[in-house]
């Protein structure tokens, strides 16, 4: 951390972890940040979290790369056997025009033999919204079909997939910073403590001022649990359950908003009868919940003035976590909680652009703004903006599909851009054979990660503060990138890599800087309107949609109507489905994975960020005290974790919060990669891996 006197200038930003996107000072001396401070932005108004203060220094971490690498021809066998600090024996440098020059070869090469579809793409929501624009469009564009997506497929997808069909759009209907307005708030399934943290600073000022903090939660919460009015601890993957549950106590005890019903909804008579059978009496035995505390929720749920719901991945990361949407969603329409001051639903996104980049086209199935590949005007739309690029109508392929087709050989080659499947992917040691059979690999990212080390070319990119371009947070509110620092070494800004190497594969762009792109997505994208570059330069932040060159943009929609046919929103009926995997004899306890305050995603810059990593060094198994005692394991002891897909040694924590039949695991960490063990069953419409339910046997560990 640097000395606070000794700076020579200071650059306005965006922090480059979570969805919240706090605006930040950059503080820099001789093109180094020393050290940054929050400003007033609109999501943070001044705060920070741990992550955001002390994590920037991971972008002048020696491992960085800084030239071109390519893969020496006498390489040992791909695999996770580089070392960052010495990746010699694997690669060798290269100037940029020899590492396109391969990196394009090799995909033109495939796309030749074997057809475009031989090759697929992975974007980044860690990019900016011009550079996950330029990813989607390279695919599209450049290999004539779909098969590109980013991890949103492993956070939402299931929200996003729910929200599309019964609301009309996929993005959080109010920010978050509206609960400031609400007299209750449901958090389910989320951690903001530490996932996103300075979002969670305004829910526990929420709740001091005496609004109703409902937290629904498998797993006990150290932050939030002690400002709530209700914790709710259910069994896990019992979601379903408990909300059809608590809407049947709206239905049943005729508490719902019938005014806002016959208004703004559609199919609320089979929803009725649907939920006619979830009694509290015949789900609290499911989930764990006495019908008392259901009937308790529900009835203050649907007689507050205002009402918000928010929910993370322990919502989303399951095979039925689109039904689990489809309820939350049901339940703010049964009280009309949607629309107003206070009201709305708010999945927190979890990477800092995976608003952006989704908004952006980088799904399968979409176009940017999410307009659908399969409607034939979309294509129209496109094949004019892009001078005659006609679109694939059939929707890609998603993020766990695409590695299943590398594996089968179907798929060739990738260009993997700032994502890391070789540790992101559910059963990962699946996805790190099939990265070992491509025949070529292109990683363009800012080190080398687990994934670029099975790459044949290696390009060196940039960090969030040596970019400049746009990002759209949790909000909705598209927020200024300015380049604070120079990239190191040769590395270049993403945007200008994917430039050269579109043009390297026969694509006429000819864009000399983010504004363009910027300018072309406002071609195709409604949601940018009255957005333009030289407003955000000058303001910082406008939140979509807008309605007017001098408004702030609009921070509560659908007040009027939906984007859905007549206007109006969606009953969807949902019912129970048990998880993929259930425990038994063999495997007797529950895995759930998930992210720790001190690291984001797979660590590939927390991990590298000295004073996070110092603070919590280790992945940790955490489980309740007697649990562990049952084990035989003392706190800090080694167990063994085991499921139907491998298996893994780990230092045991004591959590009080972690019930007695369940495991927490991080999943930023490579030594212990939680990924070995998860279960790659899809949500048959959101196409998520069920991340937050396998199971696991625990044992304690042989050398224990
Ligand atoms: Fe960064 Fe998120 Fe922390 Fe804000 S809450 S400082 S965006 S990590």
């Amino acid at each position: 951390v640097g000395d606070r006197a000794d700076i020579d200038r200071e650059v306005q930003s965006v922090c480059p972890f979570c969805g919240v996107g706090c605006q930040v000072s950059v503080k820099i001396k001789d093109d180094r940040v020393k050290y940054i401070e929050g400003i007033n932005g609109p999501a943070n108004e001044g705060r920070l979290c741990v992550k955001g203060r002390f994590g920037f220094d991971y972008i002048h971490n020696a491992q960085r790369l800084t030239v071109p690498l390519v893969r020496r021809e006498d390489a040992p066998a791909k695999g996770l056997n580089v070392d960052p600090a010495n990746p010699w024996t694997h690669f060798r440098e290269a100037t940029w025009d020899e590492a396109l020059d391969l990196a394009a070869r090799g995909l033109v090469d495939l796309r030749s033999f074997y057809g475009g579809k031989s090759v697929a793409g992975f974007g980044s929501a860690k990019c900016t919204n011009e550079e996950a624009y330029l990813f989607q469009k390279l695919i599209r564009q450049g290999f004539k079909h779909n098969n590109v997506d980013h991890c949103t497929r492993l956070c939402h997808a299931s929200s996003v997939a729910a929200l599309m069909e019964n609301v009309g759009s996929g993005a959080v209907t109010a920010s978050f910073n509206e609960i400031e307005n609400a007299d209750i708030a449901i958090v389910i399934g989320a951690n903001p403590t530490e996932n996103h943290p300075v979002a969670a600073t305004y829910f526990k000022q929420f709740a001091k001022r005496g609004g109703k903090l409902v937290v629904m939660d498998p797993r006990g919460q150290r932050g939030l649990q002690r400002h709530a009015w209700k914790e709710l601890r259910f069994r896990p993957g019992t979601d379903v359950a408990l909300l059809n549950a608590i809407m049947n106590v709206i239905v049943e005890e005729k508490l719902y908003d019938r005014q806002y019903i016959e208004g703004f909804t559609e199919g609320f008579f089979e929803f009725r009868d649907h939920i006619r059978a979830f009694t509290p009496e015949r789900m609290a035995e499911l989930c764990g919940i006495d019908p008392g505390t259901i009937r308790e929720v529900a009835r203050a749920y649907a007689d507050a003035r205002a009402g918000m719901i928010f929910w993370g991945m322990g919502v989303s990361q399951h095979i039925h976590g689109t039904d689990n949407a489809r309820c939350l969603i049901s339940l703010a329409l049964l009280c009309g909680h949607v629309g107003r001051p206070g009201t709305g639903l708010h999945p927190l996104r979890g990477q800092n652009n995976v608003q952006g980049a989704s908004d952006a086209g980088l799904i399968p199935q979409v176009m940017p703004d999410y307009q659908s590949v399969t409607d034939g005007e979309v294509r129209d739309l496109f094949r004019h903006i892009w001078r005659g690029t006609e679109i694939d109508a059939q929707p890609g392929l998603t993020v766990v599909e695409i590695m299943d087709r590398v594996y089968r050989g179907e798929i060739k080659g990738m260009y993997v851009l700032g994502e890391n499947p070789a540790m992101s992917d559910p059963d990962v040691e699946h996805a790190r054979k099939a990265l070992a059979h491509l025949d070529h690999l292109v990683v363009q990212d800012i080190f080398l990660t687990e994934t670029a080390m099975f790459a044949d070319v290696i390009l060196p990119a940039s960090a969030l503060p040596e970019k400049t371009g746009t990002t759209t947070n949790t909000n909705r509110q598209v927020q200024m990138i300015r380049r604070a620092v120079p990239t190191p070494g040769s590395a270049r800004e993403d945007w200008a890599i994917l430039v050269d190497l579109a043009r390297r594969i026969g694509l006429d762009w000819d864009y000399s800087h983010p504004r363009d792109v910027f300018a072309e997505m406002k071609m195709s994208m409604f949601s940018l309107h009255h957005i333009t570059w030289s407003r955000l330069e000058a303001e910082g932040a406008v939140t979509y949609p807008c309605k007017s060159p001098d408004e702030p943009g609009e921070a509560v929609v659908f007040g009027d109507g939906f984007p859905r046919r007549a206007g109006r929103a969606k009953f969807t009926p949902a019912r129970v489905t048990p998880p993929a995997e259930v425990p038994d004899d063999t495997f007797p306890m529950i895995l759930t994975t998930g992210r720790q305050l001190e690291h984001w995603h797979t660590g590939s810059m927390t991990r590298r960020a000295p004073v996070l990593d110092a603070v919590e060094p280790e992945a940790t198994a955490g489980m309740h005290p007697a649990t562990l005692r049952e084990l035989g394991v003392a706190p800090g002891g080694r167990v063994r974790l085991t499921t139907r897909r491998g298996s893994l040694e780990v230092m045991a924590r004591a959590d009080r919060n972690v019930a007695r039949d369940m495991v927490f695991l991080p999943f930023a960490f490579v030594e212990a990669a939680a990924n070995i063990l998860t279960n790659p069953a899809l949500d048959p419409f959101g196409k998520i891996p069920e991340f937050k339910y396998s199971a696991v046997r625990v044992e304690a560990a042989e050398s224990d």
